[in-house]
């Protein structure tokens, strides 16, 4: 267990704001409640009601006049005694509040501790925990709902399924290794089944690769020689006219990043200078610029213009692990079949029109297709490597105990794989854990979280 002190925090964005709230919780949120919080009406607070009245300081001074409100452990969000303050959104104001109740004896909360909190006492599972974090980090749409349905326990639910079938198959060879031969009416099919049940079940999550996809979204760089069609082909795929597109080659000179959403994920477009001889020096280091961007990307547009000679362009192809672009498909080409075919050779190939537009959804499809994104609408996402990492670990131990089965070997050996496969999908939930892997989360919350 953690020492039981009171910490503080504020708990919204810095910066000035219509509300600002400041969190408390622990054994003594109630008291600094009434030390720092003067209501219109006395007597003790009722739990979960909004109070109106005004903050003050150690020494009796104004600072806000604002709403409080208590919660009462074990129903607040960390299960202690929680405190709210809500202020007025001055960045000031929320600082002096914070320092009365540190001033009274609270403690400045850490990273993503009074989640850690919630976490320890029961309020949360480990992936309802992780889903806070994802939610509030979340870019899409769709990475916040599959977000918030972890958070109402979508993931947790299916892997307390799992968890099921592993109970039961371990109670199942337990039995064997009491009864023996002894006609006890088990049945070896019904073990097997469960057994392959989980195994099929696991092996779905970590099929999925969309939720990780959603959370960590995708780096894509532009690349291709100066007036391919970079920039439009940016302005297409967000949808405006972000990036400034001019008929002189060269003027794409800096690093343009720019956020957009394919599919649900979270993907930033990186739109960089020409990769071509440099002609002058701005040129050149908008060059340089471009291949680190190459090279930091997860994947790369390659964008070249078939309505000019290929020659130009051929030695940009098989130079990096892309997506040929060959843009400008409303005007006349100037490819032969053999440029075509060399171009296909070395990388997926999306035909389009950057302005007309033409072929920006079908070049949607590939990117996310390129980027591994596989979707299954029945099996809820993972969102963590954790969780991922932990969900191999059963299903390695799965496969040993159904290859044990399958070789008839002693139940003592099934019971192994069944005991391993329980610890590790007790890691996923948090039933099963230890200290590092909790700091290792909870360190990367933000304070007040
Ligand atoms: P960048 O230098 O690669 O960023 O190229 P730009 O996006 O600035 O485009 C250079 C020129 O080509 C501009 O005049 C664009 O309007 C034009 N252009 C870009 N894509 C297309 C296309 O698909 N079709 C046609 N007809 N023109 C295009």
């Amino acid at each position: 267990m953690y020492e039981l002190d009171t910490i503080a925090a504020i708990a919204t964005p810095p910066g000035p704001g219509g509300i600002g709230i400041v969190r408390v919780s622990g054994p003594h949120a109630i008291a600094l409640a009434d030390a720092v919080f003067r209501r219109r009406r006395s007597g003790s607070w009722r739990s979960h009601q909004l109070y109106a009245g005004q903050l003050h300081d150690a020494d009796g001074a104004a600072l806000d006049a604002g709403l409080a409100v208590v919660m009462r452990a074990p129903h607040s969000y960390t299960g202690e005694d929680v405190l709210e303050l809500h202020c007025h959104g001055s960045p000031v104001v929320l600082d002096q509040v914070l320092r009365t109740l540190l001033a009274r004896g609270a403690r400045p909360a850490h990273a993503g501790e009074f989640t850690k909190r919630a976490f320890l006492n029961g309020r949360l599972d480990l992936t309802q925990a992780e889903a806070v974090m994802t939610l509030v980090r979340a870019r899409t749409a769709d990475a916040a709902h599959t977000a918030a349905s972890q958070l109402c326990g979508g993931l947790s639910a299916h892997v307390l399924g799992i968890r099921e079938h592993l109970v039961r198959a371990k109670a199942h060879v337990e039995a064997q290794l009491d009864f023996g031969d002894e006609d006890v009416g088990l049945d070896p099919e019904a073990l097997a089944a469960d057994v392959a049940a989980a195994r099929d079940a696991v092996d779905a999550l970590l099929a999925n690769t969309r939720g990780e996809l959603l959370q960590n979204g995708l780096r894509v760089a532009l690349s291709g020689r100066p007036n391919a069609g970079k920039s439009s082909l940016l302005n297409a795929l967000v949808g405006a006219d972000r990036a400034i597109v001019t008929p002189e080659p060269g003027t794409t000179r800096d690093v343009i990043e720019v956020n957009v959403d394919v599919g649900g994920v979270p993907v930033t477009l990186i739109d960089t200078a020409g990769l071509r001889d440099a002609g002058d020096a701005v040129e050149r280091l908008g060059v340089a610029r471009a291949e680190d961007a190459a090279a930091r990307a997860d994947l790369v547009l390659l964008v070249l213009d078939t309505a000019r000679p290929f020659a130009e362009q051929a030695a940009l192809v098989g130079r990096a692990d892309a997506i040929a672009v060959l843009n400008k498909c409303d005007l006349p080409a100037r490819w032969s079949a053999a440029d075509e075919a060399a171009v296909a050779a070395a990388h997926p190939c999306v035909r389009v029109s950057a302005t007309a537009p033409l072929g920006i959804d079908a070049l949607r499809q590939a990117l996310l297709a390129r980027a591994g994104a596989e979707w299954a609408d029945n099996v809820p996402p993972l969102t963590s490597a954790r969780q991922r990492a932990a969900l191999t670990h059963v299903a390695e131990s799965l496969r040993a105990a159904h290859a044990s089965l399958a070789a008839a070997l002693p139940p003592e050996l099934v019971a192994v794989d069944l005991q391993a496969a329980l610890e590790h999908i007790g890691t996923v939930t948090g039933a099963v854990t230890s200290d590092d892997v909790l700091d290792a989360i909870f360190r990367e919350f933000c304070i007040g979280k």
